[in-house]
């Protein structure tokens, strides 16, 4: 073929797919101009996962009537002049593309109206097209309304999660900005229905109630000082670096990085350099694996920061990393060790009960995982089953070590509990019957806009297990029962977190995310101290699982070291 230049509307689809990923995105630009408007209230309203309808609704300073069209051309904004402007953006936009995107891949409505015009104007683009105007009464401040987001592009379509998911990212994009701003009530409605609303009222804290709930909150310290607001409270902590905000107290923690939200000169960004330089400071004050509750906003010079990276402005690039990086790690450590003893980490009391000294049990593991070990997957035919075990004694407060027909075994308690509890649900669901136990108070459950969003997909399944949820009001959830088995656990925490390890992933995988924090989230931990009739009645149930010697996640339930093994460590042969 030989070489062309592409027709306007292929050129503006092309540009229109970096901006515009998904309903998310839309959101984020038109939240974003409405802040940049100045705007102190925001209502966002969206249906279908923002594929049927998004609404967003400002009382900025609108756009004048005779500029209503022009901010639909490509690369035309109000926001910045030059080359020069681009080294000191003090704005969200200033790339000019949000509005041209969003109207190539949908239908928009916009309704304006400035300062000093007599009355709004309202504009229609089809296709890219100007379809109608016309004037019409409001108050100060801009409507965006779209409707049927990437109908002529249905590659796009095809690319998006399910409704749950498409609205759970819009509740997210919408309380990251209500975090962000303070200032700015902000209010989100789903389907019709209320989800999340912020006061406005310039309290971080506040806001974070809103979002997170009142339990969260209150495990949150202010970072050096202040009440918590982006203007008081700052650290000025490095040359022309502020760090503000606030940050989980010790113990606070969660199973993702979800809860962690970075701003940059109150630009919503995603940034590994942060949650690392934010994790580093938690250093030793958090179980493995789990991560913090972080909300801050770095101010610094934008000269210092290059916002223009990619289309959807939500990677930054710092000119000094590092300087940032030391900052903001050095504001969260000061934070917490200012405001919380640090814990002193005591090594755990041996308890063995016949006792088994340390340095011969960490010996035993290496042995036994090196020649013996039963790794035995679902698809063993040598091991199918367990044979009868004796329990001696617990290792480490972590193992259990027992005698069997062919030696030694060693079974790790918390994996052997996770797989019996895991066959236990799998066997009442195969007989469609869960163990419920009724709450004698039913209990609420609040929860954030996201996990909200999510929840409704996941109701269904859940009562197949035995919870019994009621939507109730405000994202909060009246429980009357609970699975039997979830009964003396903290199963709250243990909602919350299924929900938030669905978020990102792919519908297919959450009945087995389900089923799996089910068993995992009660189970017996590592480190708990076990009587011997806690063990016996462990390694009896662990007996008659269908499938011992994995846990749920595939890690080994049980390792042995053989008789002969153990004779030839001894040289008896
Ligand atoms: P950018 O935000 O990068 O300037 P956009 O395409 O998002 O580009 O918007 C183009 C222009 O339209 C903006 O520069 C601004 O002047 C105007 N505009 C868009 N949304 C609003 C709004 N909600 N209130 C006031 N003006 C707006
Ligand atoms: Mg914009």
């Amino acid at each position: 073929m030989p070489i062309k230049v592409l027709d306007k509307h292929t050129i503006d689809l092309i540009a229109a797919g970096e901006v515009v990923e998904r309903p998310a995105s839309v959101v984020k630009e038109l939240v974003e101009n409405a802040l940049d408007a100045g705007a102190t209230q925001i209502q966002v309203e969206i249906r279908g996962g923002g594929i049927g309808l998004i609404l967003v609704t400002d009382d900025g300073n609108g756009i004048p009537a005779g500029e209503v069209e022009l901010a639909f051309e490509r690369h035309a904004t109000s926001k910045i002049k030059s080359q020069d402007d681009l080294h000191n953006i003090q704005s969200l936009g200033f790339r000019g593309e949000a509005l041209p995107s969003i109207a190539a891949v949908a239908r928009v409505e916009i309704l304006t109206r400035a300062e000093g015009d007599e009355a709004g104007t309202s504009v229609t683009l089809e296709n890219d097209v100007v379809t109608a105007r016309r004037a019409q009464s409001r108050n100060r401040g801009t409507t965006v309304t779209v409707h049927d987001l990437f109908r002529r592009v249905p590659a796009r379509l095809k690319f998006l999660k399910s409704v749950h998911t498409e609205t759970a990212r819009v509740a997210n994009i919408v309380s990251q900005y209500a975090l962000a701003y303070p200032e700015v009530a902000f209010d989100l409605a789903v389907d019709g229905k209320p989800n999340l609303r912020t006061a406005g009222r310039g309290k971080l804290l506040e806001t974070i109630i809103e979002i997170y709930g009142a339990t969260l909150a209150a495990k949150m310290l202010t970072v050096t000082g202040g009440g918590g607001e982006w203007s008081g409270g700052q650290e000025k902590a490095d040359a022309g670096i502020t760090v503000a905000g606030m940050v989980g107290a010790p113990g606070l923690e969660r199973a993702g990085r979800d809860y962690l939200s970075f701003f940059i000169n109150r630009r919503w960004v995603s940034s590994r350099l942060l949650s690392y330089a934010v994790e580093e400071a938690y250093t030793g004050l958090l179980m493995a694996g789990r991560h913090p509750v972080a909300v801050l906003n770095v101010t610094l010079p934008p000269a210092e920061v290059d916002v223009n990276i990619h289309p959807a402005k939500s990677e930054v690039k710092f000119r000094n990393e590092s300087d940032v990086f030391r900052a903001v790690q050095r504001a969260v450590r000061r934070t917490l060790v200012a405001q919380m003893p640090v814990p002193q980490i005591n090594e755990p009391v041996a308890s063995f009960t016949p006792t088994l000294p340390r340095r011969e049990a960490a010996a035993v593991l290496p042995l036994a995982l090196s020649g013996d070990t039963v790794t035995a997957g679902p698809a063993t035919p040598l091991l199918a089953a367990l044979p009868v075990l004796r329990v001696v004694g617990q290792v480490l407060n972590s193992y259990i070590v027992a005698e069997g027909p062919d030696g030694l075994y060693l079974i790790d308690q918390h994996a052997a509990h996770e797989r019996v509890r895991l066959d236990s649900l799998q066997r009442e669901r195969a007989r469609g019957k869960p163990e419920v136990q009724g709450l004698l108070e039913p209990s609420t459950l609040d929860l954030t806009p996201r996990q909200d969003a999510l929840m409704k997909s996941i109701l269904p399944s859940l009562a197949g297990y035995g919870f019994g949820l009621e939507s109730f009001g405000d994202r909060s959830y009246l429980v009357r029962t609970v699975p039997a088995l979830v009964a003396g656990d903290d199963w709250p925490s243990m909602l919350r977190e299924l929900l938030d390890s669905l978020s990102g992933g792919a519908r297919s995988g959450w009945e087995e995310k389900t089923v799996n924090s089910i068993a995992c989230h009660g189970a017996v931990r590592a480190g708990q101290v076990l009587s011997l009739e806690e063990m016996r009645a462990l390694v009896r149930q662990l007996e008659q699982a269908a499938i011992p010697h994995t846990c749920p996640h595939g890690r080994p339930t049980i390792v042995r070291l053989s008789a002969a093994r153990l004779e030839r460590e001894f040289g008896r042969s």
